[in-house]
Order: structure tokens, then sequence, then C-alpha cells
């Protein structure tokens, strides 16, 4: 079974739902195919789907923040970007920046444009974001 397999096998029908709802388009045809496999093994309609995609996953952890914004999910992971940053001059730095993505339904909230403004400004106050020291580079 591949991780894949393993990873749809596993999600609840509301968890699957959210997953089709946001993440389906971009898939190729074979994972398709294994997710279409995965809702008729479920005995799911697409009424059930749309149903459940319109509820946000509540999760029983006490810590919200380890949440998704956008469907509830706890099924986060740590991306890595590497980016170079100068830290003095001629001296650059490779670091790595860390934030975390929903493996549900693709969020980053890192990566978002907020659209109001609020959020934006909060934004410049809340850091989500880790940095990890990679390497010196001299140029
Ligand atoms: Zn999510």
């Amino acid at each position: 079974m591949s991780e894949f397999d393993n990873f749809i096998t596993n999600l609840s029908d509301h968890e699957l739902s959210i997953f089709i709802g946001y993440r389906y388009n971009g898939f190729l045809e074979n994972s398709r195919e294994k997710i279409k496999k995965e809702i008729i093994k479920r005995n799911l309609s697409a009424q059930n789907l749309e149903n459940l995609f319109d509820k946000k996953i509540n999760t029983e952890s006490k810590d919200k923040s380890k949440n998704c914004p956008r469907c509830g999910s706890d099924k986060l992971f740590l991306e890595t970007d590497y980016e170079e940053k100068t830290k003095f001059q001629y001296i650059t730095a490779e670091v790595a920046i860390e934030t975390n993505r929903c493996r549900l339904c693709g969020f980053n909230p890192d990566k978002e444009t907020p659209k109001n403004i609020f959020e934006r400004v909060k934004r410049i106050f809340k850091n989500n974001k880790t940095e990890r020291f990679i390497k010196w580079k001299t140029i």
C-alpha cells in the first residue's frame, strides 16, 4: 500500500470530504481513481460529501493554534522553504523557513495573502515561521 492509499484510507468521512473538496483537482488521474474507489467503498454520495464539506472539522485538541484555520483539521505538516538571507554585508546565510501546511485542504496561512486589512496587520505582530540556520555563504 502506498503512502497515499494509506492516508486516504485512514481519513474519516468528514476529513475525506474536505480533502476531496479542496484538493481533488490538483491530483493526477491515478490518484483521482484511488479517491473515487475510496468514495465507492464507503458508500458516500456526492450529497453526503457536500454536506460534510460544509462543516468545519472539530478536533478535540485544546490548542486551536495547532488546527488549520480553514478546515479545522489538525493534520498539519511542516513545510520547508530555503532562502538566502543577508546577515552581514557580503555574507549571506542559507536558512530554512518552516511553516505549517494543512495536509487535508492544502492551506498554509503564512503563504496566503489575507483578504482583509486587519488580518494583514495582525500578521505583522504574529510570527508563525521558524527560521533554521543552514550554512553561511560568502559571495
Ligand atoms: Zn485545512
